[in-house]
């Protein structure tokens, strides 16, 4: 049964994707846009400033028999668009990581990179829960790929010898795991994952395993973080800038995700700058028009209010020295100074700890 007044007040968590280069993070990213898409209902993902929802109605329609979506009463994914560590690192939340929940990406014929062990060690500092995407798994000699389906069902297609061939590389990464300090396993044999790291054998070009992952993210997250994902809904907007850009009719604007409350057209907010706190007001609180629509029309469509977890383009006066990274706070019914005091000391934080990590 479906408690609405309290799943209301959970909201989706947020996914960030690392890796070393070339390991298919941002091929992982658009398959799972493009498979939700092909789940073909109209709402299978909403576009986002910088980010896609996939709600938990399109992960169990992709999942098929590996999800019972009664057992979930979080609404989806949100997953931030622009992969790697780069981005992870400067993106903070109350002195912690902005995503609630990491895939760690690594190509099941190369293992470990330089930049998979620095993914790790941010994954480490931050105590983010994550998962390792064993991706490529549709290169292994002999093959027999299985668009789209779960890893189970594809592993069943294949030879013996390929099989084979896949565990001996599957292992290999799970022995680089344990030499990174953590312990792990193929998932299904994961049974506490507070203390395994799940490995899911993959392919973003293929499909085959996607669902698994989408299933093992929504478990983990429903799991272990459902606390930290109820949420005021009418609480003051807390964000972070992804980016800071220029557009025309609106100057400088901040690509927000929200990851607390509600920020309405209006409101007083303050937001991290390269000097100081920049005090200002909301003009507009802009996403991306749905793709049927953008043709004649802008590319953006005014909303009245943004509620976490969300990607927003805000528009508002003095934004030039806005920072990709700082936070975004709705004033509301406290005063600027204790807000700006609050931005202020996110602010030292997050340079202390650049200075202390590089
Ligand atoms: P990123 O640098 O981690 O974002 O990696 P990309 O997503 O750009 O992928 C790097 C290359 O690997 C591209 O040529 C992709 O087409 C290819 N690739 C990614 N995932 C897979 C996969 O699952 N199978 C195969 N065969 N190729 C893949």
């Amino acid at each position: 049964m479906t408690d609405h007044t309290h799943a209301d007040t959970l909201r989706t968590p947020i996914v960030a994707v690392l890796g070393h280069v070339d390991h298919g993070k941002t091929s992982l990213l658009d398959t799972i846009r493009g498979s939700a898409v092909s789940e073909g209902e109209a709402g299978a993902i909403t576009q986002h400033i910088g980010a896609t929802d996939i709600p938990l109605d399109t992960i169990s329609g992709m999942a098929g028999e590996l999800i019972d979506p009664s057992d979930f009463d979080l609404p989806g994914l949100l997953f931030i668009d622009t992969p790697g560590h780069h981005s992870f690192s400067t993106l903070r939340a109350r002195g912690g990581a902005l995503a609630d929940i990491a895939v760690l990406v690594v190509d099941v014929n190369d293992g470990f990179q330089p930049q998979t062990e620095e993914a790790i060690d941010i994954l480490r500092r931050t105590g983010t829960p994550f998962v390792v995407a064993a991706n490529k798994v549709d290169t292994t000699p002999g093959w027999n790929p299985q668009d789209g389906e779960p890893i189970q069902k594809s592993m069943d297609a294949q030879s013996e010898r390929a099989k084979s061939m896949l565990d001996e590389n599957l292992y290999e990464i799970i022995g680089q795991l344990s030499d990174a300090g953590f312990s792990a396993d193929l998932y299904w044999r994961v049974q506490d994952f507070q203390k395994n790291i799940g490995v899911v054998p993959l392919s973003a070009l293929t499909g085959e395993g996607v669902p698994d992952l989408l299933t093992v993210l929504m478990g983990l997250s429903q799991r272990f973080m459902k606390e930290e994902m109820a949420i005021d809904v009418q609480g003051p907007g807390e964000g972070t800038v992804l980016e800071v850009k220029d557009e025309r009719g609106f100057g400088a604007t901040v690509d927000t995700v929200v990851y607390d409350g509600v920020i309405r057209n209006g409101d007083q907010i303050v937001v991290g700058g390269q000097n100081e706190p920049i005090v200002t007001e909301v003009r507009a609180l802009l996403r991306p028009r749905p793709l049927a629509e953008i043709r004649t029309e802008k590319e953006f469509e005014k909303v009245g209010e943004i509620g976490a977890a969300a990607g927003v383009k805000i528009a508002a006066p003095d934004l030039d020295q806005a920072m990709a990274g700082a936070p975004v706070r709705v004033v509301r019914d406290r005063t600027v100074d204790e807000v700006v005091e609050e931005v202020k000391a996110e602010l030292a934080e997050i340079e202390v700890d650049t200075a202390e990590n590089g």
